[in-house]
């Protein structure tokens, strides 16, 4: 009686069942997805076994990586386009310019590409090369910058604003700025989609949700949708080290300590996309759940989610998984948990699925991921 609904679907088309039916049954509520907007969002729910057995929750990923741009990015870079055309800021032959980390960018160079826009992506230069490469590959023109933090003018964020100014004057088509961070239409993306689909999909059965925070978007959007459905689902925030909000949520101290190699995720400052929606509830948010999560928590989840459950994640989604094992703790056994996947893990190949990229961060790794290990002889 305690199990998920299966979609809209009857459920005892679910497990067990002849697999013809069930499959008839999956296209019924799969319709032709009409181009790449209309095939962002709408990922799955899957249980996450291993963490579910290990604390006696049940886990669930939100597979976000199944996007058409591969993260849970490709929601905000719909939303920061369809926001500047609804504003009529942005027109035919127009150019999107923003900072990121990548995925944002690999999203909205993508829609870009299904709309008739172009992009202009600043990225620093410490990100992944399969992440740059994918940019390229999408079509962005691609600017390099020092990783410098935002208080420098030259930060990618700030250095992409004053890009997109200078465009917005000398390009014939104009330009916007995405301007993620503070743009809260990404946020609205996670209020209006992912938080209704996590909700619908648990049947309302789901007793916390958690993420990390990069722009902050999903935790703030998600966190909210749920928090109005039900005040009892506890939202968590999960921090990579050596970003400065698990300090601000405790003390009101943006204050960080030690280091990640996650990307995507590790915030400074109090975006404007956190502002109320996201942060505690003594600054009029929801979230009521803080807790760090080292690499060295974070890798050995992802080593096993791929090896043990055949799932390949990007570092962002350990951290994910992590504070969801830590939430699981605070609420004890039995409860519904709800945490992102939020890319693959393809996109870090060389960093933390490469054993010299990982020695050298004295980091954890798995004996099977040296070259040349042979699982049968
Ligand atoms: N994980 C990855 C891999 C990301 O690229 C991002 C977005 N920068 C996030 C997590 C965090 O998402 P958000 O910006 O909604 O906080």
């Amino acid at each position: 009686a305690d199990q998920l609904p299966l979609w809209e679907w009857d459920s005892t088309a679910g497990l067990g069942s002849d697999r013809s039916q069930q499959q008839q049954q999956h296209r019924a509520v799969q319709p032709v997805r009409k181009g790449f907007i209309d095939s962002v969002g709408n990922t799955p729910l899957i249980r996450l076994n291993k963490v579910s057995e290990l604390t006696g929750c049940e886990i669930y990923g939100k597979a976000e990586f199944l996007n058409p741009g591969g993260s849970v990015k490709d929601r905000a870079a719909l939303y920061i386009i369809k926001d500047a055309e609804e504003k009529g800021i942005l027109k035919p032959g127009g150019v999107i310019v923003e900072g990121t980390a990548g995925n944002t960018g690999i999203g909205l160079a993508l829609v870009a590409n299904a709309k008739g826009y172009k992009t202009v992506i600043v990225i620093p230069k410490t990100q992944s090369q399969e992440k740059k490469d994918m940019l390229r590959i999408a079509g962005a023109t691609l600017v390099e910058v020092p990783a410098v933090p935002y208080k420098n003018p030259n930060n990618y964020v700030r250095y992409s604003g004053r890009l997109a100014e200078a465009l917005a004057q000398s390009h014939p088509g104009g330009a916007i700025w995405g301007n993620q961070f503070d743009n809260v239409a990404n946020r609205r993306a996670h209020y209006e989609t992912t938080g209704p689909e996590i909700w619908e999909q648990t049947g309302g059965r789901i007793d916390g949700f958690v993420c990390a925070i990069g722009t902050g978007g999903t935790l703030a959007g998600v966190g909210k949708y749920l928090k109005e459905k039900n005040p009892n689902v506890r939202i968590g925030m999960a921090d990579p080290m050596g970003a400065c909000m698990y300090n601000y949520y405790a003390s009101g101290v943006l204050e960080s300590s030690g280091n990640s190699i996650s990307e995507g995720i590790g915030q400074g400052r109090v975006t404007a996309n956190l502002e109320g929606w996201g942060l505690p509830a003594r600054d009029g948010g929801v979230v009521d759940f803080w807790c760090q999560v080292t690499d060295e928590e974070a890798l050995p989840l992802v080593y096993d989610l791929l090896k043990e459950e055949g799932f390949c994640m990007g570092g962002s989604t350990g951290i994910n998984i992590g504070g969801a094992v830590k939430l699981a703790k605070e609420l004890g056994p039995g409860h519904t948990i709800v945490t992102i996947l939020c890319d693959l893990g393809t996109r870090y190949q060389g960093k933390i699925f490469n054993v010299d990229f990982l020695k050298s961060k004295n980091l954890p790794y798995p004996q099977w991921l040296e070259p040349g290990f042979k699982d049968i002889d």
